[in-house]
């Protein structure tokens, strides 16, 4: 069994009626749906919570978090920020998502401003550029996502271990889209897609890219993944 907590800092739904439109029980509460399933047991966690709803108790209990938030990056506390460092380093994986580049635990895990370059709504292509790493698997070539928000080079993070995706948008931007990195014990992926004005989390390929993702993240030593689609993977 694998213990995800999604965490979503939960403004624009909240305060903005077109972002409650397409995500009406927020973010996270799609991401949920679409991991969950009887080997991934999902929990939900927002700024608003007691503690960002990441208490010490509810660290322990998750062997991956998965992050994304945008508006209100100063708002979430260096304590929780502290805490979530120190479980990585004991092996809690991280998944950022999307502006989570700009969020205090993926500068702190990184230690580089993450800043890239951004426009408004352009087409994308994602091209899967190394094949053979685990959250790749099952993944096709290439895929597009109609509207996204575009994120270009140069995106400064220091050198990743891989790099799984590149991403190519309209405008001709180029991006690396999926990058991987270790600290300490723990698995850390960042994935591009995903602006909130846009379904990109109800993307087909998009869901499993971050169902991979989880089970390459999870510290664990080995789990049986028997929901559909998933990659039975020995670690
Ligand atoms: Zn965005």
């Amino acid at each position: 069994m694998i213990r995800v907590t999604v965490w979503n800092e939960f403004v624009h739904e909240r305060e903005h009626e077109e972002i409650r439109a397409v995500y009406p029980d927020g973010i996270h509460n799609c991401i949920k749906e679409f991991l969950e399933c009887d080997d991934i047991v999902v929990r939900t966690a927002n700024l608003f919570e007691f503690e960002h709803g990441l208490t010490q108790e509810v660290l322990d209990n998750t062997d991956v978090l998965i992050w994304w938030g945008h508006m209100a990056h100063h708002l979430v506390s260096d304590e929780v920020v502290a805490r979530v460092q120190k479980r990585i380093w004991e092996g809690m994986g991280l998944i950022v998502l999307h502006s989570g580049h700009h969020s205090k635990i993926f500068r702190t895990m990184l230690g580089t401003t993450c800043n890239l370059k951004w426009r408004d709504d352009d087409r994308e292509r994602i091209w899967v550029v190394k094949p053979s790493h685990p959250i790749a698997q099952g993944i096709p070539e290439h895929f597009e996502i109609e509207k996204e928000e575009m994120y270009g080079e140069p995106f400064d993070i220091p050198t990743p271990e891989d790099v799984v995706f590149m991403g190519w948008f309209a405008g001709g931007e180029v991006f690396r889209s999926g990058v991987t990195y270790t600290r300490g014990n723990g698995r850390i992926f960042y994935f591009q897609p995903g602006h909130e004005s846009n379904p990109v989390y109800r993307h087909p390929v998009v869901q499993q890219v971050i169902r991979n993702a989880v089970v390459w993240a999870c510290p664990t030593k080995k789990y049986e993944i028997s929901c559909p689609n998933f990659p039975s993977l020995e670690k």
